[in-house]
């Protein structure tokens, strides 16, 4: 589609709805999450599926009491997800490992020969992941076509299975895994978030909560009586799924904080920050003297 005429007339119909959100537009198609008034989202999934350049979009609807975010945000991209190939690029429209649903994924993670490759970042992988995953520690997703090259005799022969929050990162990773020459490449469609609606599957198998990129942070995945929580406060190890921001706003990092040490700690991701933070402050009265 022509994503540069489609985003303006997007942007216009999202403002026209009272929806806000993070949305990516390319020549691929869109990806992104958006909250409002359940009237208005049933509005705007209608008049998607119903254009021609939208129709198909796979649609996931969690029910919030308020915004899950504080305004919107449009973006026109190349490309909803890059790994930065330059001339070797390729189009996951193109090429893309095998999509499984929730329950052949199941039966897929547990043989023998599978190999199951997160790609999310680490602190995505830190407060939920399936058991068994590999995570790939590279810094962006750019990083990863090195990282394959690097490991290559460790997934040669096996049945790759790659997921991510929603499915669009595998959509180019696993496309550029077949590329690479791997034959058995699969992917969980719709990623985690499928999963974990699944009505037969209920999230087996996965610890934690998946991350989201809006303000609730994490959802719930598992719904057996297996679920747990995998991560701990980053304070006093108290286990502990509740994300914060370090206060010390040249940090921001986000990082795991139980609600007994957030008084105590000033929401600071450490000792450091802290300090760094009072010596900026006393900085600032300085100057204004
Ligand atoms: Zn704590
Ligand atoms: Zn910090």
């Amino acid at each position: 589609m022509d994503a540069g005429g489609y985003f303006e007339e997007h942007r216009i119909l999202c403002e026209r709805l009272g929806l806000r959100g993070r949305i990516l537009i390319a020549e691929e198609g869109l990806n992104g999450t958006v909250s409002g008034p359940s009237k208005m989202t049933e509005e705007y999934m209608r008049i998607l599926q119903r254009d021609e350049r939208t129709k198909g979009i796979e649609f996931k609807v969690d029910s919030s009491r308020a915004h899950a975010f504080p305004k919107l945000d449009i973006k026109l991209r190349n490309e909803l997800v890059t790994l930065a190939l330059g001339e070797d690029d390729f189009s996951s429209m193109e090429e893309t490992g095998r999509h499984l649903s929730p329950a052949e994924w199941r039966v897929l993670m547990e043989k023998e020969d599978a190999v199951m490759i997160d790609v999310r970042n680490q602190y995505e992988w830190e407060l939920g992941h399936f058991e068994g995953a590999l995570l790939p520690r590279v810094q962006s997703f750019r990083e990863f076509p090195e990282w394959v090259r690097r490991n290559r005799s460790q997934l040669k022969g096996k049945k790759i299975l790659t997921y991510c929050t929603g499915g669009v990162r595998c959509e180019k990773f696993s496309g550029f895994l077949l590329r690479e020459g791997f034959e058995e490449v699969f992917q969980l469609g719709g990623g985690i978030v499928s999963y974990g609606r699944d009505p037969a599957v209920q999230g087996e198998k996965f610890l934690g909560k998946c991350y989201v990129f809006d303000e609730r942070i994490g959802v719930e995945v598992n719904r057996t009586v297996d679920a747990t929580i995998i991560s701990r406060c980053d304070h006093c190890g108290t286990t502990c799924d509740r994300y914060v921001n370090c206060s010390w706003s040249q940090c921001n990092r986000q990082h795991f904080c139980c609600e007994a040490c957030e008084d105590d700690v000033m929401g600071y991701c450490n000792s450091v920050c802290r300090k760094a933070a009072v010596v900026s402050l006393a900085a600032r009265g300085h100057a204004s003297d």
